[in-house]
């Protein structure tokens, strides 16, 4: 971030061609790995992550279970061949960071309160990344845990916004992310207004915070409808795939 000398805006458009308030497109595919409880693709412009969840399952060792409650560990990780110089593998200060306030940001909405000793295990991999991977790990993590069957009070929906040679834009590529002025990741319950998690690297006055937030929100509204009708997608798919399957055991069984 704030590296000076390039020019990021030109004629009202983004270095990308993209409106101050328009996103990079998106795509959601629910249920792609058969070994999780629940997982889910999503594609945010040239990002791409996948998240797997796992559980509720027993928690070891059991001094850190909680009698009350489920934990979330939640383990956000860049594969090596997802940035434009090969990341070292492994766990570093940024991934544990990420880990920490997505874990945070999804943790309003789901209700632990069921399954005491328990542990749901969420797994975020970046597979290419572009700025915003936070975001849309924290998409995929939502869909996924929706997935899985874990009882939640609502999806959670996350969105970057900054500014970049003065003005507030919405979702952030990489040049915007290293040479404007501030980036601020946002997560919200869409339907309550509520934020779950609010980051910011760089600087915007309270005004423009405020504006960047309207845009969030405005954004976060049109993505959670997406995540709904990925999950929507999904399942209808599998209740007339297991319609056919009936009517298909029903023939074989008149012959
Ligand atoms: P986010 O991906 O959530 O926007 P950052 O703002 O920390 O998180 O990172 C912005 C972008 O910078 C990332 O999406 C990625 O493209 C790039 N990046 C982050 N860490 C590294 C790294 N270790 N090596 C190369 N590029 C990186």
């Amino acid at each position: 971030m704030k590296k000076k000398g390039v020019q990021l805006i030109k004629d009202g458009r983004r270095i990308d061609g993209r409106a101050f308030d328009e996103l990079r497109p998106i795509r959601i595919e629910v249920g792609v790995l058969k070994r999780a409880d629940g997982s889910c693709y999503f594609e945010l412009g040239e990002n791409k992550v996948i998240a797997a969840v796992y559980g509720p399952r027993e928690l070891h060792p059991r001094h850190i279970q909680d009698a009350k409650r489920a934990i979330i560990q939640y383990r956000y990780n860049m594969a090596p061949f997802s940035v434009d110089e090969r990341k070292r593998p492994g766990p570093d200060r940024r991934s544990i960071e990420i880990s920490k306030v997505s874990r945070e940001a999804l943790e309003p909405v789901i209700m632990t309160e069921f399954y005491p000793r328990t542990t749901i295990d969420v797994f975020v991999e970046v597979l290419q990344s572009d700025a915003g991977t936070r975001t849309a790990g924290i998409n995929a993590a939502s869909v996924a845990l929706a997935d899985a069957g874990i009882p939640m009070r609502d999806l959670v929906t996350s969105v970057a916004v900054g500014k970049v040679d003065g003005e507030i834009v919405l979702d952030l590529n990489a040049y915007e992310d290293n040479y404007g002025e501030a980036d601020m990741p946002i997560a919200m319950i869409v339907r309550k207004n509520k934020i779950t998690m609010m980051q910011m690297d760089g600087k915007m006055t309270k005004d423009e915070i405020k504006k960047a937030l309207k845009l969030a929100k405005k954004a976060c509204e049109k993505i959670y409808q997406l995540q709904r009708e990925a999950l929507i997608a999904k399942y209808s798919e599998e209740i007339e795939r297991e319609e056919q399957s009936d009517e298909q055991s029903a023939q074989w069984l008149k012959v």
